[in-house]
C-alpha cells in the first residue's frame, strides 16, 4: 500500500514536470503518429513517456548505443497504444534490450524420447516473461516512421504485454467484467475468417504470421489496428471494433486514409 502510494506520488511529480522540447522534437520526428494527435492526447503521451523512461531500464546489446532518440522512439510508439488505457505502465516490464539488427533466439522441439530438435530463429522482437523485452532497432525505426506497411515491432510486443496483464499471453486481453466470453466468441470468428482467407489465397489485412497462435493473432492484428486502421476496417470491420474494445481507443479517428502512401 505504501509502495503504491509512493509510486503514484512519484509518477504525479514526473507527469507534472515540463517535458524537454528536444524530446518533443524526437517524438515528432521518430513517431509519425504524433502529428495526428490532439493537443490533449499529445500532452498525455508526453506525460506517459516521461514516467516510462524514468522507470524502465534500457540496455544496448552487441554495441548498440542507448541514446535519448532510441528511448523516445520506443517509448513514443508504446505510449500511443496506452492513450485509452489510463495510467498503464506495464509494471512487470523492467528492462528493454535493444539490438543493432535482427537477433537469433534458440528454439527446440521434442522428437520423442531423449531426442530434441534445436535451431536458431531470427526475431525482430521478443517479450520474455521474466520482465524484459528485446527489440531490433532498424525495425523500431521503420515502425515509428510507418515505412513498413501495417507493421510495428514495438506495438507488437506491447500487445503481448497488454495480453499478458491477466496472467497469460493467450490472445485475450483484459476486458470489462462479463464481456470476455462474448468478446472471445466474436474474436475466434475473426480468426477463422482470416485463416479461411489465407487458405483460399485471398488478400488479408496483415501478415500470415498472425496464424501462428491466438497470441500472435492479437499482436499482429493490433499492429494493423494502430498503423493502418483503414486497411483493417476494409478487411474486417468487426475485428477493428473488437480491438477498439481491447485498447479503449479508435485510431481510425486520427490516422489519415492515405497515411501509409505518403513518405517522408
Ligand atoms: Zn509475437
Amino acid at each position: 500500500m505504501l509502495f503504491s502510494w509512493l509510486t503514484s506520488r512519484r509518477r504525479r511529480r514526473i507527469r507534472a514536470a515540463a517535458f524537454p522540447p528536444a524530446w518533443s522534437e524526437m517524438l515528432r520526428r521518430g513517431v509519425r503518429q504524433v502529428e495526428w494527435l490532439s493537443a490533449d492526447e499529445r500532452s498525455r503521451l508526453e506525460a506517459w513517456v516521461a514516467v516510462f523512461l524514468a522507470e524502465k531500464r534500457f540496455e544496448g546489446c552487441r554495441g548498440m548505443a542507448i541514446t535519448d532518440e532510441v528511448r523516445l522512439v520506443i517509448a513514443g510508439q508504446a505510449g500511443i497504444t496506452t492513450l485509452g488505457l489510463g495510467e498503464r505502465y506495464f509494471d512487470r516490464l523492467r528492462s528493454i534490450i535493444v539490438h543493432p539488427d535482427d537477433f537469433r533466439v534458440p528454439n527446440s522441439a521434442s522428437l520423442g524420447g531423449d531426442l530434441a530438435l534445436e535451431w536458431q530463429e531470427e526475431r525482430l522482437g521478443e517479450t520474455w516473461t521474466g520482465g524484459s523485452m528485446s527489440l531490433a532497432w532498424p525495425d523500431v525505426v521503420a515502425g515509428g516512421r510507418m515505412r513498413d506497411g501495417p507493421r510495428s515491432v514495438v506495438i507488437h510486443e506491447f500487445a503481448h504485454q497488454l495480453d499478458g496483464l491477466d496472467g497469460e499471453i493467450d490472445g485475450v486481453p483484459p476486458l470489462p467484467r462479463g464481456r470476455t466470453r462474448g468478446w472471445v466468441a466474436e474474436w475466434d470468428a475473426c480468426r477463422e475468417r482470416f485463416e479461411a482467407a489465407l487458405d483460399e489465397g485471398r488478400a488479408t489485412a496483415f501478415d500470415d504470421y498472425a496464424a501462428e497462435s491466438a497470441a500472435e493473432f492479437f499482436a499482429v492484428a493490433s499492429e494493423c489496428f494502430f498503423q493502418d486502421p483503414h486497411r483493417l476496417v476494409r478487411h474486417d470491420r468487426r475485428l477493428h471494433e473488437l480491438l477498439t474494445e481491447a485498447w479503449c481507443q479508435d485510431p481510425l479517428t486520427r490516422v489519415p486514409r492515405q497515411a501509409r502512401v505518403r513518405r517522408r
